[in-house]
C-alpha cells in the first residue's frame, strides 16, 4: 500500500504535469466506490477548470481549482496517478506485462483499471488515475466544503513536533506504537515508517505512552521525520504493486533495520529483530537496541 513517502513521491512527480493546465475532456469508467463524486458530476465539473495547485495532507492528495472546488485523490492500497508522457510497462503487474506482446509493452494504454482520463486544452500528454482493486478514492469538494476524511486527520507527519506526541501521550493508556499510527494525531505513519522510526529513536513500540519523557519524543519526531524524508529522497518504497509515476521502484526497502527482518541480525548489536503485535499490528524491533 503507498504510504505517505510514496504519496508525496507521486505528488512532485505528477504535479508538472497536473498545475497550471486546463482540463479539456474528462473520461472516467462508471459508478463504483471509487467514486465518492459521482462520475458525471467529476466529467463535467472538471472540464475547462485549471488545476492551480497540488497538495498533500497524509496519504490524501489535494489538486486545488480555479473555481475554487478541489479534487480529492486517495491512493487505496493500488492507486496509482501518472502521466502519458512518463509511463513505462512496469506500471503493469508482473502477470499483466507477461501477458502482453513485446509491441504493447512499450506504452501503457489506458484500460478498464483506468478509473480518470484526464485531458487538456494544450494537447499535451494526458494523467491517469488507475487502481486494480478500487480501493483508491475521488471525491471532488465544492468551493469551501470539507470532508471527515481531512477534517479528522492530525498534522501532517513531515511536521510532527515532540511536543505533539508528548501531549498525545499523557492522558492515554496505550503504546506509543499506538500513538504514531493514530491518524488524527499525526496523519500518514504507517507500520513500516512506525517500526523504524521507534528503531532509530531506541524506544520499544510497546512502551506505555504515558511514560514516554519529553526528550524521547523529542527524537522520536525527529525520527519519524527523518525516515519519512529518506524514503521520499530514494523514491518511496516498492511494495508490490506500487511503482511510482513514472515506472521507477522506489528503493527504500534496502535500508530497512528491523521492519521485515524477524530472526535476521540487528544491525546495531547483532542480536536478533523480533517480531510482535503491538496495536493490532505486525511489529518489529531489537529487544536489546530498543528501552
Ligand atoms: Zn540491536
Amino acid at each position: 500500500m503507498p504510504e505517505l513517502p510514496e504519496v508525496e513521491v507521486t505528488r512532485f512527480r505528477i504535479e508538472p504535469f497536473l498545475v497550471g493546465r486546463r482540463l479539456g475532456a474528462v473520461r472516467t469508467t462508471s459508478a463504483s466506490y471509487v467514486f465518492l463524486t459521482k462520475p458525471a458530476a467529476l466529467r463535467s465539473r472538471l472540464r475547462g477548470r485549471a488545476v492551480t495547485a497540488l497538495g498533500r495532507h497524509g496519504k490524501y492528495l489535494v489538486a486545488a481549482l480555479d473555481d475554487g472546488r478541489r479534487l480529492v485523490i486517495h491512493l487505496g492500497m493500488t492507486g496509482q496517478l501518472f502521466s502519458a508522457a512518463a509511463t513505462s510497462v512496469r506500471l503493469l503487474s508482473a502477470s499483466t506485462r507477461q501477458a502482453l506482446a513485446p509491441e504493447e509493452q512499450r506504452c501503457f494504454r489506458p484500460d478498464v483499471h483506468t478509473h480518470l482520463r484526464l485531458a487538456f486544452e494544450d494537447r499535451g500528454p494526458e494523467v491517469y488515475f488507475r487502481d486494480v482493486r478500487k480501493f483508491g478514492k475521488l471525491l471532488l469538494l465544492d468551493p469551501g466544503e470539507t470532508t471527515p476524511r481531512l477534517e479528522r486527520l492530525g498534522p501532517d507527519a513531515l511536521s510532527v513536533r515532540g511536543d505533539l506526541l508528548f501531549e498525545a501521550s499523557r492522558k492515554r493508556a496505550v503504546s506509543i506504537k499506538q500513538i504514531l499510527l493514530d491518524q488524527s494525531l499525526v496523519a500518514g505513519v504507517g507500520n513500516i515508517y512506525a517500526d523504524e522510526a521507534l528503531f532509530l529513536s531506541g524506544i520499544r513500540p510497546g512502551r506505555r505512552a504515558a511514560r514516554m519523557t519529553r526528550r524521547e519524543c523529542d527524537r522520536l519526531a525527529d525520527a519519524v521525520v527523518r525516515v519519512l524524508r529518506r524514503s521520499i529522497e530514494t523514491g518511496g518504497s516498492s511494495i508490490r504493486d506500487y511503482v511510482a509515476p513514472d515506472g521507477n521502484d522506489g528503493a527504500y526497502q534496502l535500508e530497512r533495520h528491523v521492519y521485515a527482518r524477524a530472526g535476521k541480525p540487528c544491525f546495531s548489536c547483532g542480536g536478533p529483530i523480533r517480531k510482535r503485535v503491538i496495536a493490532q499490528r505486525g511489529t518489529h524491533y531489537c529487544p536489546a537496541c530498543q528501552r
